[in-house]
């Protein structure tokens, strides 16, 4: 790591907050901050996305934890939209957000008029993809910038060199085959523009085939008995490369999926979380583990890549994967609502756990409690309870059960279960 980047202090952990809920939980799981949609001028309009009071709430739950919240109003605004977006730039002024997402200039301007205390960083959308694009957000009064995604690893090395802006980079998520995330597909095929947040992922779509001389006459292009994946892009993963990206000096690494569950997110965030500590630690000896690759491994996901950043020269660069529409060995088995100490507790039983569970559990499973500081501990479900204190053989998504534990997991911890094989084959699971 060099002098320079050690200088610039431990890099952010900046991650997806769909909810007001999923704030907490990537907090507790390790984010540095958190970015979040409000209710309107948000990508991912299908998000759970935050009215006023949760936003007040998530910002002021930061703060309580010296961390930080950011906003996306990263859509390219229609000029009937000009009034509302000056009423919502106003908003978040008002609640003390630590910074806004922008792509659109004309938001920037906005922004610096109503907002003009909330720092500004740009959105991967911006596509900004060389130091003189950077120069020139900086004179705009941009604080940081998401480069894009099309960087090779060089070109990032490149630009750090030449610019002590904050950057930002995307480390783990879904990508999508458009350039920068600009893409008319959706738009053009379902009247929801991806532009606005609205995509409806038709590059995810089954196609099939019409020859020239047959018109009307439709062939199915088959990879598997579920279709074909002719656009369907691999999901980042640069936890491999941690370390080089630390060594670059980087201001922050971004995880993507406001969209996401759970699992995901406090899989993603805590695997990463524990790879920039280690580097920061102790950077000579700094090597991806074998426990955070697994958890990334158990969240459902497409094939990894890591993408433009560092395998575009490389003989194995294939970003799109014809054959696996999704990988899902596990799920979420439930969040953890409460832990208390119990009165009258047996040694080997000290805490009564409520989970509220979010897939059928049944009597003798194996849920596993992600912990916070990279543990994970398997725990057999051979006796819980409803809420009344009846019995239970089975549990249903959205039930609150009760049983009783040697260890204390954590409020809003999460666990996860195996799925079974029916249900795995039906995410056509490669072996
Ligand atoms: S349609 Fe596909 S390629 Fe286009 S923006 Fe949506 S996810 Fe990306």
């Amino acid at each position: 790591m060099t002098r320079e980047a050690r200088k610039k202090g431990k890099p952010e952990l900046l991650a997806p907050g769909g909810s007001l809920e999923k704030c907490r939980i990537a907090f507790l799981y390790g984010a540095d901050a958190v970015y979040v949609g409000g209710k309107s001028f948000s990508l991912r309009a299908f998000a759970t996305n935050l009215d006023e009071e949760e936003l007040q709430k998530a910002c002021a739950l930061a703060h309580s934890l010296q961390k930080k919240l950011y906003v996306t109003v990263n859509v390219y605004p229609r000029q009937h939209e000009v009034q509302s977006l000056i009423k919502y730039l106003r908003t978040l002024e008002d609640i003390g957000v630590d910074a806004i997402i922008v792509t659109d200039p004309g938001t920037m301007l906005l922004a610096g008029k109503h907002a003009p205390s909330i720092p500004i960083h740009l959105s991967t959308q911006a596509n900004t993809t060389n130091s003189l694009s950077v120069h020139f957000w900086e004179k705009q009064g941009v604080r940081r910038i998401n480069l894009a995604r099309e960087l090779t690893f060089g070109e990032i090395k490149g630009i750090r060199e030449q610019s002590s802006m904050e950057l930002e980079v995307f480390v783990h998520g879904a990508m999508c085959v458009s350039y920068s995330g600009r893409c008319l597909l959706s738009a053009a095929m379902s009247a929801r523009s991806a532009n606005s947040g609205e995509c409806s992922q038709p590059c995810r779509w089954s196609y099939g085939l019409m020859e020239e001389k047959r018109p009307g006459q439709y062939f199915p292009i088959l990879e598997d008995s579920m279709g074909t994946y002719i656009f369907n892009s691999k999901d980042l993963c640069l936890l491999e490369k941690m370390g080089n990206l630390m060594a670059v000096g980087l201001d922050s690494f971004k995880i993507e999926g406001r969209m996401k569950g759970a699992l995901y997110l406090a899989a993603v965030t805590r695997a990463y979380r524990q790879a920039i500590d280690s580097h920061w630690q102790n950077p000579e000896a700094f090597v991806a583990s074998q426990a955070w690759i697994t958890d990334l491994s158990r969240i459902s996901h497409r094939p990894y890549t890591m993408g433009f950043t560092f395998s575009q020269n490389e003989d194995n660069w294939v970003g799109v994967d014809f054959e696996t529409p999704i990988i899902k060995t596990h799920t979420l088995a439930g969040i953890v609502r409460q832990a208390l100490p119990m009165p009258s507790a047996k040694p080997s039983l000290l805490f009564s756990v409520l989970l509220e569970a979010r897939s059928r559990l049944f009597k003798g499973q194996t849920i596993e409690f992600l912990f916070p500081d990279g543990n994970t501990i398997p725990f057999r479900l051979d006796e819980f309870h409803d809420e009344e204190g009846n019995t239970l053989q089975v549990a249903h998504p959205n039930m609150k059960i009760h049983f009783a534990t040697p260890f204390r997991p954590l409020k809003l911890q999460v666990a996860r279960t195996l799925l079974s094989e029916g249900e795995a084959a039906r995410h056509n699971i490669l072996p």
